[in-house]
């Protein structure tokens, strides 16, 4: 990696760069290469000993993954980082480094729906359980701590409900009763919210989102705190879901224009809410930065700007939201988000379809629901088919 310096996030999401070779290129080339040459006996020795920082084997590390964590790292101010094949493999791998059977995890509920498949299906096979809070009940989190418990979780703005949760609130929490402090930063990226800055030890991010933003690769990071970063690297490339070169070469180009991309991502979406919010067949909408919102103060506090998501309720219930995702002419019907396509989901038919009506209302679902990840198309156009399909 070139020498870092003082710079402001838009110049490091550019500037830092891997070395350049030989051909002195501009734009870092992509290492598609599975392994790395030894001088002779006393460098393969010195390599794998590391007592040098050098590429071995890229399941362990590659030049492009490399420049990819060096430049998350950075932007979320953090001391280190490990970068994983996608969003899950970074949430699956940190969970397992950090806890040994019999461990106890604090989690909102509101998480990731394969999060929550990891909480409730797999880790109690192995003696690991969850204990749920709800978003709005900070205030319980002590009654809630068990004498196992080692690590507190939480993603905000939440999906699909767009929350916030007060990440200083649970960062003194965490420090007091001596918790490891996760946050799933996917949301808002490193650009609109730094959880590091409250007291967050590790952040997590599905890169796949904002991070690429044109809906190409997948991918996910792991950053923060040097020694559990170290313990989380060797399980990483113990087990094997290292990120490929190409997708880090693709992720890296990405973080070069992130903070333009979100800035309009945000101001579309700000946009859209305050036209949906005065729509007579739109009951609700909620985005952090309306001032309707009813976490907006928090959300002025710890968030730049409010994000590319909103959610919103409709006056008809799940006959209208099904009505409506099927009158969508332009909008991408899909399941992912932070693209530059804006897309529509309907949660309470699809994605949370299997919840309980009182698990559904516990993570902010109803059913005339939609979730719009905006994107940058001209508001204008997006406007035009949301309404448009608002009126069929
Ligand atoms: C998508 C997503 C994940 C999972 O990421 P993948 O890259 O799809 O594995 C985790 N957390 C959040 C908040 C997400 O949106």
């Amino acid at each position: 990696m070139e020498k870092k310096s003082n710079y402001l996030f838009e110049t490091e999401a550019i500037r830092t760069q891997m070395e350049r070779s030989s051909f002195a290129e501009h734009s870092t080339p992509i290492h598609l290469t599975s392994s790395f040459v030894f001088e002779d006996a006393e460098d393969m020795r010195a390599s794998f000993a590391e007592e040098k920082e050098r590429n071995i084997y890229s399941r362990f590390s590659n030049p492009n993954t490399s420049e990819f964590i060096q430049k998350v790292v950075q932007m979320e101010g953090a001391e280190d980082g490990v970068s994983f094949a996608s969003g899950m493999g970074a949430v699956f791998a940190t969970f397992a480094t950090l806890l040994n059977a019999g461990d106890h995890i604090l989690s909102s509920r509101a998480v990731f729906g394969s999060t929550h498949a990891l909480f409730t299906k797999y880790f109690p096979k192995w003696d690991i359980a969850t204990t749920y809070f709800a978003v709005d009940a900070l205030e319980e989190l002590e009654t809630l701590l068990q004498p196992n418990t080692r690590c507190i979780y939480v993603e905000s703005p939440t999906n699909p409900g767009v929350d916030i949760l007060d990440l200083e609130v649970i960062g003194k929490f965490a420090k007091k009763h001596g918790l490891i402090f996760l946050v799933d930063n996917c949301f808002a990226t490193p650009y609109l919210q730094q959880p590091i800055a409250f007291g967050a030890d590790l952040v997590i991010h599905s890169a796949t989102k904002l991070m690429d933003g044109q809906g190409r690769v997948l991918g996910g990071i792991t950053v923060g705190k040097k020694e559990l970063i170290r313990e989380v690297y060797l399980f990483a490339r113990n087990t094997g879901g290292s990120l490929s070169p190409f997708n880090a070469w693709v992720l890296s180009k990405s973080l070069e224009t992130l903070a333009v991309r979100v800035d309009r991502h945000c101001e579309n979406a700000l946009q859209l809410a305050q036209k949906l919010e005065e729509h007579p067949k739109v009951n609700w909408v909620k985005y952090p930065f309306l001032k309707s919102h009813p976490q907006h103060q928090l959300a002025l506090k710890q968030m730049k700007l409010g994000g590319n998501i909103i959610s919103f309720e409709l006056t008809g219930g799940l006959d209208a939201g099904r009505k409506f995702i099927n009158a969508i002419q332009m909008c991408s019907r899909s399941a992912n988000l932070g693209d530059s396509r804006s897309i529509i989901t309907h949660p309470a038919s699809t994605t949370h379809s299997k919840l309980t009506e009182e698990e559904r209302n516990e993570v902010g679902i109803s059913l005339g629901m939609i979730r719009l990840s905006v994107g940058l198309e001209h508001p204008q156009d997006i406007w035009n088919d949301i309404m448009t399909a608002l009126d069929a």
